[in-house]
């Protein structure tokens, strides 16, 4: 068998090399690659793990996406909006465990109407003086302005696949409105927020060559921070249920992506190696892949950010997105107990405050935009 290519970050890791790297399967080779990974991290973003306390305040979504258990379609879940004081207890809370950042996710709900948003994050800033981070969906350029104007400081959309044609298959359009996640990540760059994009690793019918492209386009685009996550089926959903076949039959395309830990933490240490200082999280996904191990190799492979779960366990337990998410039995302490066990053990120390993107200096070959949009890039 070849040899994967020799290692080197930004322009130096060419789309063949990433490509030999995704397919290595020789574990002590692939030593070399975490080796290189953790050694970027260090040198661009340092040991500090910014902790970023995760709050789930909507499960409606108007989305039909094929992967996601709280999808429109899927009748069996009980819907909830939390409270905006209960958000802003979240954010305390989050403060007293010394975490810098408060995440808003949701589905894309537009009961989470634009002036609500607006009140909770100037709240949130002047009651706590935590940086903000919204992720709330394809939501329309007026709404990110507002939040942006009420001071949110960061925003995260992935774009999931760089492959068009899957991405279509599992994120169907909104009547009437084509979706394009990449012009979105362009004007959330122009109303000066820190961008975050990503993808999931495994989806049936992606290969080993459009993740290579994914990462090809990582390098470009100049993104604050980049999610990688394995998708984990939801057997509640159509591309649940066509994993499950799949599975059951063998069945899976030529160069399939596994949607594994090892496949997930190559893909994490070659987006380290490709944007050096961006900020990566450790994600729960990759946690839940392998509850051993999984945080942990994803912290030791580029990772420099974890997101512990502040979201109220009644509400916690709703937002499924995919199976075991909930882990409704773990208490926020507990989560953050387990977190600073964790930092500990690995030598690892704690982010002070907000934990924006290093202004290092290193740029990418372009800003969002080198690739234009979800349907002109072929992505
Ligand atoms: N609605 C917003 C959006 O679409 O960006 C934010 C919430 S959405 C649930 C956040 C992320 O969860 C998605 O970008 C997707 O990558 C991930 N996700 C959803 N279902 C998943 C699954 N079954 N396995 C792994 N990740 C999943």
């Amino acid at each position: 068998m070849l040899r994967p290519p020799a290692l080197g970050v930004g322009a130096a890791l060419s789309r063949a090399a990433v490509l030999a790297w995704l397919r290595e399967t020789d574990g002590r080779r692939l030593e070399a690659l975490w080796a290189a990974a953790d050694d970027a991290r260090r040198r661009f973003v340092g040991d500090a793990v910014h902790l970023r306390g995760l709050v789930e305040i909507s499960n409606h979504c108007v989305r039909g996406c094929t992967y996601c258990g709280i999808r429109a379609g899927h009748k069996g879940v009980a819907r909830y909006r939390v409270p905006a004081g209960v958000v802003v207890d979240c954010a305390r809370a989050a403060r007293s465990y010394g975490y810098g950042t408060l995440v808003l996710q949701s589905g894309e709900d537009y009961g989470l109407e634009t002036d609500w948003v607006a009140d909770v994050v100037r709240r949130v800033k002047t009651e706590t003086g935590l940086a903000v981070t919204l992720s709330l969906g394809e939501r329309s350029d007026e709404d990110l302005a507002a939040w942006r104007a009420a001071g949110a400081d960061r925003y995260l959309l992935r774009f999931e696949t760089s492959d068009e044609r899957l991405y279509r298959r599992i994120h169907p359009d909104l009547k009437g409105r084509v979706s394009d996640r990449f012009a979105i990540l362009r004007t959330l760059q122009d109303l000066g927020y820190e961008a975050g994009t990503g993808i999931m690793v495994g989806i049936p019918g992606q290969t080993y060559a459009s993740i290579a492209d994914d990462i090809d386009l990582f390098r470009g685009m100049d993104m604050d921070m980049i999610g990688i996550g394995p998708y984990l089926p939801h057997p509640a959903t159509p591309l649940g249920e066509e994993h499950e076949r799949r599975s059951a039959a063998g069945d899976w395309p030529a160069d399939q992506a596994p949607n594994d830990e090892l496949t997930t933490c190559k893909v994490l240490a070659l987006t380290r190696l490709a944007r050096p200082d961006a900020n990566l999280p450790a994600t729960t996904a990759l946690s839940l892949v392998d509850k051993a191990a999984g945080r942990a190799h994803g912290l030791a492979r580029g990772a420099n950010v974890v997101m512990p779960n502040l979201t109220p366990p009644e509400y916690r337990a709703k937002y499924e997105i995919y199976p075991e998410k909930a882990a409704v039995h773990e208490t926020a302490e507990a989560i953050n107990a387990s977190i600073l066990e964790l930092l500990s053990a690995l030598g690892r120390t704690v982010g002070a405050g907000p934990g924006g993107r290093p202004q290092t200096g290193v740029s990418g070959d372009g800003a969002a935009g080198g690739r234009t949009t979800n349907g002109e890039t072929g992505v």
